[in-house]
């Protein structure tokens, strides 16, 4: 299929790399005009050159001037706001629960929760203003289940899922759609940042990553950013029109759990 988000503009944050890149290049595939919002101004510029309809804005979702900015960049861009998909972040690891830090807490509700509800917030005059829009922001699996990352992270991921049926509730009668994915393990660097490699290594190592991660659930398939940006171009697209305050997870069934020891696991021990 194609053309499914025809004439629409659309923000992805964080994407210079993994589900937002992904994200980035599905979205221009399918007909939409992209603004590509990072921090990695090399990789970001890049991507750029690589379509008329992608832009790059430097943004630091940290900063609530970037993050107005993206937005106001869009409409001068192409005139309109359809999707915004709130992405960027990180997995900052924490310590045991009597050693967590504060920092560690407050960067990483920064990066995630506050630059989302910020990014929300910037989108929605001008949604509103054109008679809607959707906005998709990246939870995690880690926001449903307790052993799926550090301790802020999950945190900020469950925040986000309960950010997403506040705004969701809120905006409905401004027909501005509010929905979160939540993806499980999938092959980019932050996943390889969690074996100890740098963004680079990552890269290189990539088909090594990709089989790693296809142990990590039930599906024997290594979770990809494709995966992710599928859902999102669904949820951003007018096939979703009757869908919002919903968490989309795409895990490969790792959260519905593991499957039956063939050897008869537990009913031998009976
Ligand atoms: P990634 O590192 O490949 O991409 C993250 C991008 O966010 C990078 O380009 C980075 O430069 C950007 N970024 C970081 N801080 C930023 C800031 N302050 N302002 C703007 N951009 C910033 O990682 P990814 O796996 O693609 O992560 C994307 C999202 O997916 C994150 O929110 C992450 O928590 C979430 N997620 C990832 C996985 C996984 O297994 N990879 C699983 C669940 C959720």
């Amino acid at each position: 299929m194609s053309g499914r988000l025809e004439g629409k503009v659309a923000i992805v944050t964080g994407g210079a790399s993994g589900i937002g890149r992904a994200t980035v290049e599905l979205f221009e595939a399918e007909g939409a005009k992209v603004i590509l919002a990072d921090i990695q101004d090399d990789r970001g510029e890049a991507i750029a050159q690589t379509s008329p309809n992608i832009r790059y804005v430097h943004t630091d979702v940290t900063q609530e001037r970037d993050i107005k900015a993206m937005i106001d960049a869009a409409v001068e861009a192409w005139g309109r706001l359809d999707i915004l998909f709130n992405n960027a972040g990180t997995a900052e690891p924490d310590a045991e629960m009597e050693y967590i830090g504060a920092d560690v807490f407050d960067r990483t509700m920064s990066l995630h929760v506050r630059a989302a509800l910020l990014g929300i917030k910037h989108a929605v005059p001008v949604m509103r203003e054109q008679g809607g829009g959707s906005i998709v922001s990246t939870a995690s699996v880690a926001g449903i289940g307790t052993n799926y990352g550090p301790v802020c992270y999950s945190i900020a991921k469950a925040a986000i899922m309960h950010l997403t049926k506040l705004a969701a509730v809120r905006l409905a009668a401004d027909k501005i759609r509010v929905n979160c994915v939540n993806p499980g393990m999938i092959t980019t660097a932050v996943f390889g940042r969690a074996m100890g490699l740098s963004q680079d290594e990552a890269e290189e190592k990539y088909d090594v990553l990709r089989q790693v991660s296809s142990f990590a659930q039930p599906l024997p398939v290594g979770g990809e950013g494709v995966d992710i940006a599928e859902a999102v171009v669904y949820l951003g697209s007018d096939a979703a029109r009757f869908v919002t305050g919903q968490a989309l997870v795409v895990d490969g069934g790792l959260t519905a759990g593991t499957p039956p020891d063939p050897e008869g696991g537990t009913q031998k021990m009976l």
